[in-house]
């Protein structure tokens, strides 16, 4: 994974942790530029922060490349 500085689009976080960047491009699209921290993302996709932590698990558990 090419290691550019990526922060969050929404807050401005940075160092956004490996399960931030992974989540957004499952869920986003491999190629996108913007990413968000888990609050602002579980905020854009109207879930709360444990849902999408639970969403992160199950694309663990399906062995999604992303999250290796
Ligand atoms: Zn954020």
């Amino acid at each position: 994974m090419p290691n550019k500085e990526t922060y969050c689009s929404v807050c401005y976080k940075t160092k956004l942790s490996k399960n931030e960047i992974a989540v957004c491009k499952k869920i986003l699209g491999r190629k996108i530029v913007n990413f968000f921290c888990m609050e602002c993302f579980a905020d854009y996709l109207e879930l709360t922060v444990e849902e999408l932590e639970m969403k992160i698990e199950d694309f663990k558990n399906q062995g999604c490349q992303l999250f290796k």
